[in-house]
């Protein structure tokens, strides 16, 4: 029985973008699935990402799969990918179901004999039927979901007002009254790191997010300062945020800010792998430096691998990286 793909990807973002392209271009016939439901769609200008810096997200990934398409080994499905599972093939001297190898360990495993290892079913959108196909390998770049702070108002500020990527969009909220608000414990690194772009700059923790005393004292000496209060919501006029209301009803006025969401990677479709994946701390896919996960066959790359959220160009690198190593691992080995 031979595989219909060479390689599924699940996500086309970044990551799923540039593995997808550089396999097609190593004559994989390869399926790029995505359900168009990005993180950075709140946003409408993308930065940092070289010869495309401020185009919006959504042209990126129009030119990227236009690029992919091009090629004869290539095949786009709009479609929601509902289950990855492990085909029963003959899998002799690897770790048998249920238990996890290491990460990147499968020198032993062959993989060019053309056989199936995994069986993908998604749900069609946008008109396209629902799939259930089979592939030799898939790789996983479905990037994260991310839960800002339950304020009323915050999601209609988040893209244009407030940013969560500080590398990102500090350049273009310099020298203005920022605000961090943020529920964890890392607000006194982000809020340093926030000081390169304004000499303005107020932590709010909404009486969650922890700051410890001797932290506060640190970001003093650097002119940031701490407000421990629940914060009621963002306030602003005519789409321009104009402050933080805080539980005692005052207004502290701040022109923009970042916000500090909990992210999470999407994997709930790897649900019936999930005793053989390696995943840390924060349910990350643990990856070799070759973006092998623990079961062979299984690539992952972009925001949905540790460190976790990254930028554009990051994730496109880490979707390079992982496709040269699978087109090697689908030659078996030497
Ligand atoms: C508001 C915002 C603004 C940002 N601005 C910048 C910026 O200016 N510059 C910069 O460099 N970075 C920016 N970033 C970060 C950047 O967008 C991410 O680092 C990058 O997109 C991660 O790429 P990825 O391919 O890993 O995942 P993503 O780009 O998130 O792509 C994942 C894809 O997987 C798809 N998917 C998820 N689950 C499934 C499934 N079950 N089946 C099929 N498809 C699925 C999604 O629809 C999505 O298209 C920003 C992020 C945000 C949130």
């Amino acid at each position: 029985m031979t595989a219909q793909y060479d390689v599924v990807i699940v996500g086309a973002g970044p990551a799923g973008l540039a593995a997808g392209l550089s396999l097609v271009r190593a004559r994989r016939r390869t399926l790029l699935i995505d359900s168009n439901r990005p993180r950075n769609a709140a946003t409408l200008h993308s930065h940092g990402f070289i010869t495309r810096d401020g185009a919006s997200p959504l042209e990126l990934r129009r030119l990227g799969r236009e690029e992919f398409e091009a090629y004869p080994a290539a095949e786009f499905h709009s479609g929601l990918v509902r289950s990855v599972t492990l085909l029963d093939v003959d899998r002799e001297g690897e770790a048998g179901q249920g238990s996890a190898a290491a990460v990147g360990a499968w020198d032993s495993v062959d993989l060019s004999n053309g056989q199936p290892r995994f069986r993908i079913t998604t749900r069609g959108l946008r008109g396209a039927p629902n799939l259930d196909v089979t592939a030799r390998t898939v790789v996983i770049a479905t990037g994260l979901t991310e839960t800002l702070p339950a304020l009323p108002s915050i999601r209609a500020w988040y893209g244009t007002n407030l940013h969560s990527c500080i590398d990102c969009d500090g350049y273009e909220k310099a020298d203005a009254a920022l605000a961090l608000v943020g529920e964890s414990n890392d607000l006194a690194e982000r809020a340093v790191l926030i000081s390169q772009w304004t000499n303005d700059l107020m932590v709010f923790t909404n009486g969650i997010g922890e700051v410890s005393d001797a932290d506060e004292a640190r970001l003093l000496g650097r002119g940031i300062r701490v407000d421990r209060r629940r914060i009621v919501d963002i306030v602003g006029e005519r789409g321009a945020m104009t402050g933080i209301e805080l539980e005692d009803g005052e207004i502290v006025a701040r022109e923009a800010g970042f916000v500090r969401p909990h992210w999470t990677p999407t994997i709930d479709y790897l649900e019936p792998l999930i005793t053989q994946l390696h995943t840390d701390d924060e349910g990350l896919i643990v990856v070799d430096e070759h973006g092998r996960t623990s079961i062979p066959g299984l690539y992952a790359a972009g925001d949905s691998t540790p460190p976790g959220p990254e930028q554009l160009m990051v994730a496109a690198g880490s979707g390079a990286h992982a496709a040269a190593m699978l087109n090697r691992d689908l030659l078996g080995p030497f």
